[in-house]
This record gives structure tokens, sequence and C-alpha cells, in this order.
């Protein structure tokens, strides 16, 4: 096939969220949302995945922006991974997100990447975004996990036939603070913590998020039970610039007299969702913050996991990450 242009699709430019709803709905299979473009124009340049119906969503004011709310702050989902790093609210209170959204690719892409296109973005697994027809474009293997795959960034958990893992950078953050997502479709808007909203293959394998066709993000609301706690964010990449996570980790922790008595800390790049890390937060809550807590924290991460044929590296590079962030929080 060749790749040398993208096909033609109709752009739609709706200037609310009630007439991008209306027109995703109507297009169903055939629409598409663009945000920041930065994922949708890989797909469609490389012509993988294609919409016959592009719904651009940056004319849409009530999306763009951070503001204060009654018991913490909400992102507008068109707000872009800029204004996050830069913003003085986001700073000051729930730097974890912060520090994130600045480990994201390069200046160039988080000046326009949007918040919304970061957690609703595909999975990198290469053969997938070749166009191989693999279980997760509906075919019936995948390449990425025989004896020669190719699998040194794919998944220690949730292997389902699938061994893809999240991309994201910023969606551990938002696990670690407990964030709520809010979706708005035909039938209104519900509210979903974070932890809920991004799905694996045993409960989707062709989606990585709860969304259905036709419903958008319009926000993230951080809630301030966890603003000014003790942050800690960590990305570990091939490269320092314009590279995914191999792992990445996001914690937020309150820590009195020099005793965890509340911890939240999620990884990324290890499994398909955002990995909460339950079992670490129960090892240390109410222990020491000291490098014999963050040991156990380390070991206690990696229990369990299920390393393919090329990433067993992953397991000493998760274990030191939790670690660090223990210790060094
Ligand atoms: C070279 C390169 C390097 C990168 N490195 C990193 C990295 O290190 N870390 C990282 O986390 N990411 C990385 N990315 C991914 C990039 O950050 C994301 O692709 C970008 O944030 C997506 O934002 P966007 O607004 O451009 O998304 P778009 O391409 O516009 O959208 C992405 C997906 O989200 C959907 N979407 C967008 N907004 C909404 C909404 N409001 N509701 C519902 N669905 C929506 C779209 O339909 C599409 O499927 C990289 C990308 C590139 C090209
Ligand atoms: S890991 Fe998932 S996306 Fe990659 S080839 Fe296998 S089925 Fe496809």
């Amino acid at each position: 096939m060749s790749k040398d242009m993208m096909a033609n699709f109709e752009l739609y430019q709706p200037d609310s969220v009630a007439n991008a709803i209306d027109l995703l709905g109507r297009f169903g299979e055939d629409g598409w949302a663009i945000a920041g473009g930065h994922d949708t124009l890989d797909w469609f340049k490389d012509r993988v995945k294609y919409a016959a119906n592009v719904v651009d969503l940056s004319g849409i004011d009530e999306l763009r922006g951070i503001r204060e709310t009654e018991n913490g702050i909400e992102i507008g989902a068109l707000t872009t991974l800029t204004e996050i790093e830069r913003s003085p609210l986001v700073q000051e209170n729930f730097t974890v997100l912060s520090d994130a959204a600045r480990h994201v690719a390069s200046p160039q892409i988080r000046h326009t990447g949007t918040i919304g296109g970061n957690v609703n973005q595909d999975t990198r697994c290469w053969y997938y975004r070749y166009g191989v027809d693999c279980y997760r474009a509906g075919g019936t293997t995948c390449y990425a996990d025989t004896p020669e795959g190719q699998n040194r960034e794919h998944c220690l958990w949730g292997a389902d036939r699938c061994v893809a893992v999240t991309p994201s950078d910023t969606a551990p953050a938002l696990v670690a603070l407990d964030a709520r997502m809010v979706v708005r479709g035909a039938d209104g808007e519900r509210e979903v913590a974070a932890e809920d909203y991004f799905i694996g293959p045993e409960i989707d394998i062709e989606r990585m998020t709860i969304l259905e066709p036709g419903e958008l993000l319009v926000a993230v609301r951080l809630s301030n039970e966890w603003a000014g706690a003790t942050f800690y964010f960590e990305k570990v990449a091939d490269r320092n610039t314009w590279d995914f996570p191999l792992v990445n980790i996001a914690a937020a922790m309150f820590v009195e007299d020099g005793m965890i008595s509340r911890i939240r800390m999620a990884a990324g790049a290890v499994q398909c969702v955002p990995r909460r890390l339950t079992v670490v937060e129960e090892v240390v809550t109410g222990s020491a913050k000291d490098e014999e807590t963050a040991a156990l924290a380390g070991q206690a991460a990696v229990r369990g996991a299920t390393p393919l044929n090329y990433n067993h590296f992953k397991i000493p590079l998760l274990e030191n990450l939790v670690k660090r962030a223990i210790r060094d929080a």
C-alpha cells in the first residue's frame, strides 16, 4: 500500500461539546475526534487507521483551561501538556502531574498535545502501529509474544492475547492522584475514577479506555485530598527526549513524623493500564520512610511479574524506581 499521503476525510469543527458529541454519535465507527493530532495523524499518515469523518475539538473553548473548584481543580481535556506543566495551580499542589507532563515527548509536542489526547492515545506496540493483523487489530495472533517477537517495551502483567502497554506519562500520575475523569456522551455526563478509566485486553482488546464511540473525555478533576502531598515522578526511556517510557512511576504520599501515613502509587508501561501498586501501598503505610521500607517496597512491587523474552530488564528497573520513590520523594 502506498504510504505517501493521507487519505481524504471530511473535517468537522464544532464549537461546543454538545455539537461534537452529536456529530460523533452520528458517525459512530466512521468518526474520530482529534485534539492536538499527534497520535491521530501518525495513524492517518501511516494509513494504518482511517476515519471518514474527523471531528476537530480545537475550537471548543469549554474544553480548555485549568480552573479551581470547590474541592480541588478541574483541567479541561483540551488543555495542552505545556499549560499543565506551567500552571501554578498544578505546580503548587499536584506537582506529580506537572512533572509527568514535563516528561512527555518534546517541547513542540507538549505545546499542542493535550491531556485528553495523552490519556486516550493508543498503544505504541510497533507491530500494531505498522498495521499487522494482530489480535488488537482484529486478527488472530500476537506478533510480539512469539519466540522471536520483539517485546522489550511490552508488559510484565495483564497479558491476555495482547501484551502491549500504556504509553502515557500522565496516566500513572492521574491514578496516583485518584483523579476523576469526566466523560460526556449523548446520555449525559459521568465521572469515573482514573484507575477504572483504563482497560486491559481482558475487557476489550481493541480499546484502551472505557470511552464508548460517541463519548468524549471533557475534563479531569483533582481533589484537594491529595493536594500538597509529597510527590515523586520518574521516567526511564531509551533516550531522554522524544521517547516513550520503558517504565515510569508516580507517587503521592503524606509523611508524618517520618512515617508514611497515606500513599498512592502507580507505574506505567508495565501493563496495558497504569498499574496501581496497591501491594506497595499496603507494605509501606505506617512504616518509616527510610531505606529499609524502600527496599521492601521495591521487592513487593515486582512480585508476580511475568516477563516476556526481551523485557526481563523491566523488573529491576521497576524495583529501583519504586525504591527511589519511597526513599527520595
Ligand atoms: C514522537 C512522539 C513522542 C512521544 N512521546 C511521548 C512520551 O514520551 N510520553 C507520552 O505520554 N506520550 C508521548 N507521545 C504521545 C503524545 O504525547 C500524545 O500523542 C499526545 O499527548 C496526544 O495528544 P493530542 O492532543 O495530540 O492527541 P490526538 O492525536 O488529537 O488524540 C489522541 C487520541 O485521543 C483521542 N482523544 C483526544 N482528545 C479526546 C477527548 N477529549 N475525548 C476523547 N478522546 C480524545 C483521539 O480521538 C485519539 O484517538 C509522543 C508522541 C510522538 C508523536
Ligand atoms: S502486543 Fe498487542 S498490539 Fe502488539 S502485536 Fe500483540 S496483540 Fe498486537
